[in-house]
């Protein structure tokens, strides 16, 4: 028997407009503050007109062809009916059977090592307005409910996938990818806490029997999944539920109507929450209030002009043209394009990428992660942490020294901010960390620990190789500084008697 795992993926993205999709409240996220940005039109009331948001509709069009979609040259608004306390209105306005863009697709890469890589299509990507939020008494007694329509009219852009993902893992990986993209585009912040990219998941299990019989478990939309950890678990339980019933009951696709359920994540279980609509169930009709939109060739040029470099095109650039091994291109462009151009400007200014890359991917990023700073907020910039890497090249401090300095200008120090290259000197001075270039003194010390340890210079040159290692040890505690390179050339020309 082969089960194979299909997977799609609606993803809402709330774009980064200053205002509403179609009125001119602010679209900040205000959740300390209930209904203060709200206007006639988000609140629904009659004789209010809604207006389009050139904006929203270029953010749309921009992720849109970041998607490889294509973009349809006319498009309309649609009314979906339905009633809920956050929709005062009674109807959402999204787009139904003409949406502005549709026929996409996204290339994830599922192995880094064998370069494996998915294409996961896109069906459409529409744009709609957001409906408010409703908040429930969870002391226990449940006797009060709250509406906050802050949010209602923000825009969303929905992006539908193909069922082309094939495990939890995948669906985690796609959302990953195109979270990195939409944060590179700069049409979304992106952040899952506060709802800016959220979630539904189609899931259902094709089923191949020994004796040839193939069938298909229903389909389940598992809603409002707001992180990476909650989509791959719920889909994995998910997996896992769906051919425990089939066993059980023998149901099959089509046997009983799609169901959507929710997600407890700290249960750990999808929950039944009601039957899904059709889209009949919404009787959607054009939008009366709102124009159809036109999009001409010199929209969309100009829109295609504000794209910049993709993040898959970005590791490929680091790869080919900093050396850099497909790992690390990939830890660097992962973390954002902040981040990206950090190591790059260190990489530019030092001159070795590699070696900037060790320091950026290693030391940078995990004082980042232990001090919970983004790269915009960390305390040494670019261009300190480069001249701090390029004394390293130029023999003037080892690898090791240049670590203590970097830890030491990390220390929370009024007189050392903001951090410039200059502290580097003091530190150096202060821990008396310059490397010894003064050939005499090293001489001399080498001499004297060769002079006073006669066993391990007869077990040199015995053939124990290892015996030099002692004595480095006590070359480098005598001359504070020394470079151990240049220390163990120096006593093994001397053993060896040359
Ligand atoms: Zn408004």
């Amino acid at each position: 028997m082969t089960v194979t795992t299909i997977i799609g993926l609606e993803v809402h993205v709330q774009l980064q407009t200053e205002s509403k999709i179609f009125c001119g409240c602010s679209a900040a996220f205000n959740p300390t503050h209930p209904n203060v940005q709200t206007c006639p039109v988000c609140l629904g009331l009659p004789g209010s007109l809604p207006v389009m948001n050139r904006k929203a509709f270029e953010l749309a069009v921009k992720t849109a062809l970041a998607i490889n979609c294509n973009i349809a040259p006319y498009t309309k608004w649609d009314r979906k009916q339905y009633y809920y306390p956050d929709l005062p209105k009674g109807y959402q306005i999204s787009q139904y059977d003409l949406p502005f863009s549709d026929d996409g697709a996204v290339e994830i890469e599922l192995n880094a090592e064998t370069g494996e890589k998915r294409k996961v299509g896109i069906i459409r990507a529409h744009l709609e307005e957001d409906a408010g939020k409703n908040m429930h008494d969870e002391s226990g007694r449940g006797t009060d409910s709250q509406v906050d329509l802050n949010r209602a009219g923000t825009p969303l852009l929905e992006i539908v996938s193909q069922p082309d993902l094939r495990s939890p893992a995948e669906a985690r990986h796609y959302l990953e990818e195109l979270k990195l993209l939409l944060t590179y585009l700069k049409v979304s912040d992106c952040n899952m806490q506060e709802g800016s990219l959220r979630c539904d998941a189609n899931v259902n299990l094709h089923i191949l029997q020994d004796d040839g019989h193939k069938i298909a478990t229903p389909i389940v939309e598992v809603k409002n999944l707001n992180s990476f950890r909650n989509v791959e678990l719920a889909l994995e339980y998910e997996v896992k539920r769906q051919y425990e019933e089939w066993q059980k009951t023998g149901r099959k696709l089509g046997d009983v109507p799609k169901e959507t359920r929710g997600w407890d994540a700290a249960r750990g279980v999808t929950f039944a929450q009601r039957g899904k609509e059709e889209a009949s169930d919404y009787r959607y009709f054009p939008d009366p209030d709102l124009v159809p939109v036109t999009v001409s060739e010199e929209f969309l040029e100009s829109i295609r002009t504000t794209l910049g470099e993709f993040p898959a095109d970005r590791r490929k650039r680091l790869i080919a043209d900093c050396g850099l091994s497909a790992y690390d291109a990939r830890v660097i462009v992962d973390q954002g394009a902040p981040f990206a151009d950090y190591f790059e400007e260190v990489a530019g200014l030092c001159g070795d990428a590699k070696q900037a890359c060790n320091w950026v991917t290693q030391d940078v990023l995990r004082e980042m992660n232990e001090r919970h700073l983004t790269i915009d907020h960390f305390p040494i910039r670019a261009a300190v942490l480069a001249n701090l890497l390029q004394r390293i090249h130029a023999k003037q401090i080892t690898t090791k020294s240049a670590r203590e300095v970097f830890l030491e200008l990390l220390v929370e120090n009024p007189s050392r901010r903001p951090i410039a290259s200059s502290h580097i000197d003091q530190i150096i001075a202060e821990k008396d960390l310059a490397l010894v270039t003064d050939s005499g003194e090293l001489e001399r010390a080498v001499g004297d620990v060769i002079g006073r340890n006669p066993k391990a210079v007869a077990d040199f040159k015995a053939g124990k190789q290892a015996a030099v290692g002692a004595l480095i040890g006590q070359v480098m505690k005598a001359v504070k500084g020394a470079d151990p390179q240049a220390v163990r050339t120096m006593l093994v020309e001397k053993l060896s008697g040359k």
